[in-house]
């Protein structure tokens, strides 16, 4: 994440970020219960230190990028449509994205996009709106927009 951070902050103004999950076990990412470290009872987390079963990770994984490839495309469609009915001709995208291996052993991915003007809100909205209901249909999870401070500037 320091990257994404330093990215901010080059760009100087105010952004939000939005995290692409993986699904969970309903969509096959199943736990590797031989890996389990805590009482059978209890559900399994990555935070926990359980595992994805390895086979299933792996076809995850090598899958991802080219559906958030796809889910992108089709979003950054959606949201620009969308500008265009409000009388914005711009094309936007994203400020920058980053992929983090989560603990439970399959990739997400955060994505930052820019809130400075009113257009780059509604964008960004429209945008994260498209990212969470299309995103079952590319392998992902839904994903939520978290506002980051602004980017604090150095002093002096
Ligand atoms: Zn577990």
């Amino acid at each position: 994440m320091r990257k994404t951070r330093e990215n901010l902050t080059v760009c100087g103004g105010l952004a939000a970020m939005t995290t692409v999950t993986a699904p969970g076990e309903a969509s096959g990412l199943v736990w590797d219960r031989s890996r389990c470290r805590h009482q059978a009872h209890e559900r399994c987390d990555g935070r926990k230190g359980c595992k994805v079963d390895a086979g299933a990770a792996a076809l995850w994984n090598g899958h991802s990028r080219e559906w958030w490839s796809k889910l992108n495309r089709v979003a950054k469609l959606r949201a620009d449509r969308a500008m265009r009915r409000l009388g914005s001709q711009t094309k936007r995208g994203l400020l920058v994205y980053e992929w983090e291996l989560q603990r439970r052993g399959v990739w997400h991915l955060h994505v930052v996009v820019g809130m400075e003007t009113a257009v780059e809100q509604a964008w960004a909205i429209e945008y994260v709106h498209a990212l969470r209901e299309l995103a079952p249909r590319y392998g992902s999870a839904s994903s939520t927009l978290s506002r980051c401070a602004s980017p604090s500037r150095p002093s002096g």
